[in-house]
């Protein structure tokens, strides 16, 4: 009878330093909960596309790990775009995604998989109980989108991050979405099954530095909110409303100020009104043209990523 298999999914750009650290911590894991559970398990990692000596690592550490399979993207997709290339990937009943850079504990395994196997479990999110140290800016921003997020879609991923078990019903039906501009962790939300939360504390990354730069962040953050909502397009109706308000009550005063022979010259109120006026109106322009080219990106059906090679492992130890 065919064993159960737990199935590793981590997406790996520019790791390279630390990737041995992750794998071998990793593995010990898992070979201890092959021990004392008997399931059994695979391990995915995904390039995605980096410049430094990662595949080459990759290369080696997979002829000392049987349970080792890499693929390799064309370029960097992105993070979200390397989870769903290794989904896609695993053969396994349950399937764990996490970072490689060692800021997800690999000791948490053994209670999501205990979790998953109760039966009553679908999704066990691993939420953060304190965001890792970061800077004020990134902190405020964080908060503001997850604030924001959840004005728009009702879904409040606060704590939420990619380190996550989905049973295998779970993955065939992530695989079946259909969009380009992927999401995970939004994503798994809006798929419901039964959710249930592990709290950890994030661990400082092993090496190596945030992969993730302001810009990253807004676009993630623009794609995300376009993608799973259609409220912004509602604000522009809001604003011209408040325009239309604005103009009546302006008009109505510059009429009796005439009429009563106090007309002001009204020189910064015409400045004022004319930069008020293009800044709503440019605001307009701007949630247009983010769900344009959200639109643009799906419309064109490219794929999610490219793969340009794979390894499997060939030998039998582990
Ligand atoms: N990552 C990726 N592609 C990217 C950026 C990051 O596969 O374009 C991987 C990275 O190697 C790490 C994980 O995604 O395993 C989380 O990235 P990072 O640590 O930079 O994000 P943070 O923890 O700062 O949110
Ligand atoms: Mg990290």
């Amino acid at each position: 009878m065919r064993r159960t298999i737990i199935s590793v999914v981590a997406p790996v750009y520019c790791e390279g330093d630390q990737l041995p650290e992750f794998v071998a911590s990793l593995t010990a894991e898992l070979g201890q909960l092959k021990t004392s559970t008997g399931l059994d398990h695979e391990v995915v990692l995904v390039d995605d596309g980096s410049s430094d000596n990662t595949w080459e690592v990759m290369r080696t550490l997979t002829a000392q790990y049987s349970c080792l399979r890499c693929l390799r993207l064309s370029r960097n997709f992105g993070k979200d775009a390397a989870l769903s290339a290794g989904l896609a990937a695993t053969r396994g009943d349950a399937v764990i995604t996490m970072d490689s850079d060692m800021q997800h504990p690999a000791s948490l395994i053994p209670e999501m998989v205990a979790l998953w196997r109760t039966g009553n479990v679908d999704v066990v999110d691993v939420c953060k109980q304190e965001r890792q140290v970061e800077s004020l800016l990134s902190k405020v921003c964080a908060m503001s989108f997850y604030r924001l997020f959840e004005m728009l879609t009702s879904y409040d991923l606060r704590g939420s991050g990619d380190f996550k078990l989905l049973d295998r019903k779970v993955v065939e039906a992530w695989k079946n979405l259909g969009e380009r501009k992927l999401f995970y962790r939004g994503l798994t939300s809006w798929m419901g099954f039964r959710h249930e939360q592990i709290m950890f504390t994030p661990c400082l990354r092993c090496g190596g530095s945030s992969k993730w730069s302001l810009a990253r962040r807004v676009t993630l953050a623009v794609d995300s909110m376009t993608s799973f909502s259609g409220k912004p397009l509602l604000l522009i109706g809001i604003i011209t409303l408040l325009f239309y308000a604005l103009s009546f009550f302006v008009g109505c005063e510059a009429l009796w100020s005439y009429a009563t022979g106090h007309a002001r010259s009204g020189f910064t109120t015409v400045i004022l009104l004319i930069l008020l006026t293009g800044s709503a109106i440019l605001t307009g322009l701007c949630i247009m043209s983010a769900y344009i080219h959200h639109a643009f990106i799906e419309l064109k059906g490219r794929p999610r990523y490219l793969l340009a090679e794979t390894l499997e492992a060939q030998n039998t130890d582990s």
